[in-house]
């Protein structure tokens, strides 16, 4: 947070430095751009195979096998959902928003990718249709999808209101998890990590560059659908917060189930192959281990 005055005065030049023009930082110009249209063709004939239903102020838990599509879908009123995504067979390998922020921006949509964590770092998921791509960004700098929030949880809430509540999206997350995995909430509870904040509505304030939120502009009816490129185990919560219009990490806002749907196509994608993880050896700049000198006696 910005302080309203400074301690230190301006330089002369003050004015000149402030103009200098940004530059990305991760120029993604070298990465192959998803074959949206392979993806979209890969819709004719798709079967519905599996459904969940999110209870509101819960989450559950569904299995996604790559070379399948999966749809969030709003369902009776607006609700904002906090996805997290692991690999099915290994929750080590888990969503990296921080990465994806910096390679796709703050929101994301179609054609976007959901990067895994390091070592792995490799598309999870790309999104290949979103019915609210007609948002854009609005007069405050909002849209819609963020991977700026992290996701509700009881620690912050109790930092901040000196109270305990036990249906953020942190612990929903981490029941579903447990339940699914038939181990115990504390096990599994570092693998709960940073969302993609689905239908939710964000942005930072230009003054305080705080983190705001506002009313979604999700209707029933709105979804947003991937792509699952490698073997996906996802968790969804449908957020205390509802439409996220005023508060979460209470039982004050109005709130509704989300629809999770899977899809699987007559035949993959044309030219898609599930991404291997990241080619970097995990050298870090170690010298590599002294080869076993020949056995002179041979
Ligand atoms: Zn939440």
């Amino acid at each position: 947070m910005k302080r309203e005055k400074s301690e230190f005065p301006e330089p002369q030049d003050a004015q000149a430095r402030r103009k200098i023009r940004p530059v990305i930082c991760y120029p993604t110009d070298s990465l192959e751009p998803p074959d949206l249209e392979s993806y979209r063709a890969a819709r004719a004939g798709w079967r519905k195979v599996d459904e969940v239903i999110v209870p509101p102020r819960d989450a559950r838990c569904f299995h996604v096998p790559a070379g399948s599509f999966f749809r969030i879908v709003s369902v009776e009123g607006p609700q904002v959902g906090d996805l997290n995504l692991w690999a099915a067979d290994d929750i080590d390998e888990r969503f990296f928003s921080g990465k994806t922020r910096a390679l796709h921006g703050t929101h994301l949509s179609t054609g976007d990718r959901l990067w895994s964590s390091l070592p792995y770092l490799r598309p999870m998921a790309t999104i290949t249709q979103d019915t609210l791509d007609w948002y854009g960004f609005d007069e405050w700098g909002g849209s819609v999808h963020d991977v700026i929030g992290t996701r509700c949880d009881p620690y912050t809430h109790r930092l901040l209101s000196g109270h305990d509540y036990h249906y953020c999206c942190h612990s929903n997350l981490t029941r579903a998890l447990a339940h699914r995995l038939g181990r115990p909430l504390a096990a599994v509870e570092p693998a709960v990590h940073d969302v993609l904040n689905v239908f939710m509505c964000t942005g930072f304030t230009r003054d305080t560059g705080q983190y705001f939120m506002k009313a979604s502009p999700v209707r029933p009816g709105d979804f947003l659908e991937f792509f699952a490129e490698i073997d996906l185990l996802g968790g969804l919560s449908a957020c205390p917060g509802g439409d996220c219009s005023t508060e979460h990490s209470s039982d004050l806002a109005t709130c509704h189930p989300l629809l999770v749907e899977i899809f699987r196509p007559q035949a993959p994608p044309k030219g898609w192959r599930s991404p291997p993880r990241n080619a970097y050896a995990g050298g870090h700049g170690e010298a590599p281990p002294a080869t076993a000198a020949a056995d002179p006696s041979s």
